[in-house]
């Protein structure tokens, strides 16, 4: 599996339709200083379900992607992202040699994924991109800055990136769920020994109580049996 083909229209810089074919070896972008290829990476990230501006280097509300008209051109009306990945080893577990995920986002916040042009949520994305290594957080995006915060970051936080390169961060996470939720299930029975324990304390006092009302009923019946009335 790798990326095809990235397209682009409406996204940043990206006013005109944009379509950049990559082949299955290394290819680079080169370009002066804001000629947009960050812009690049941005489209990449945000197409794989980026929910946050502030990742994407815009600080106002995720509508920012759009582009925002120049001085000879008016803005767009939507930001629309699409990737093409090549799945003819059907590494994606999908019965398609060719995969595309869409994301377009309309001015009034309208959000919409695509797989293979037809509507899914998020979650179908995420599911589908979990396992296979190109999920946004992923380190298969590392943009400016990142290698310099992986280099200088304490050992026990690199430890942390590179579980999460050979994947078995998530086996990690998962296994502190069970513990979380293990924890969870021991105070929950510590708290019903608790209940136990209190009401075993009620059982021998209640049980010489109900022997008492159990020998006054039959010496009442008793009573009542024998009673001759005087008139
Ligand atoms: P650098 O070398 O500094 O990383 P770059 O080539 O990677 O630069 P980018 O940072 O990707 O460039 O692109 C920045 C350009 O994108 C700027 O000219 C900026 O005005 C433009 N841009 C970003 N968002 C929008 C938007 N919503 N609408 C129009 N233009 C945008």
């Amino acid at each position: 599996m790798y990326l095809k083909t990235i397209r682009a229209h409406g996204f940043k810089s990206f006013a005109d339709k944009i379509v950049i074919d990559l082949s299955n070896n290394i290819s680079g972008i080169v370009g002066p200083n804001g000629s947009g290829k960050s812009n690049v990476v941005d489209a990449v990230r945000w197409v794989l379900g980026e929910q946050s501006i502030k990742s994407l280097r815009g600080d106002g509300a995720m509508t920012d992607v759009i582009f925002s008209g120049s001085n000879s051109r008016n803005s767009s009306g939507y930001a629309s992202v699409t990737l093409v990945l090549d799945n003819q080893d059907h590494f994606l577990p999908l019965d398609f040699n060719e995969v595309s995920i869409k994301r377009r986002l309309y001015k009034d916040g309208t959000n919409e994924y695509y797989l293979n042009n037809e509507k899914v949520r998020l979650k179908d994305i995420t599911n589908i991109l979990l396992d296979s290594g190109i999920a946004k957080e992923s380190f298969n995006i590392i943009s400016q800055g990142k290698i310099e915060e992986i280099l200088s970051n304490k050992p026990e936080e690199r430890r942390i990136i590179f579980e999460e390169a050979s994947g078995t961060l998530k086996y990690k996470r998962r296994k502190e769920e069970a513990l979380r939720k293990l924890d969870k299930t021991h105070d929950n029975m510590n708290r019903i020994n608790d209940i136990i324990n209190e009401l075993e304390v009620q059982v021998e006092p209640l049980r010489i109580q109900r022997e008492k009302a159990l020998e006054y009923n039959e010496l009442n019946n008793k009573k009542l049996k024998n009673f001759t009335p005087w008139w």
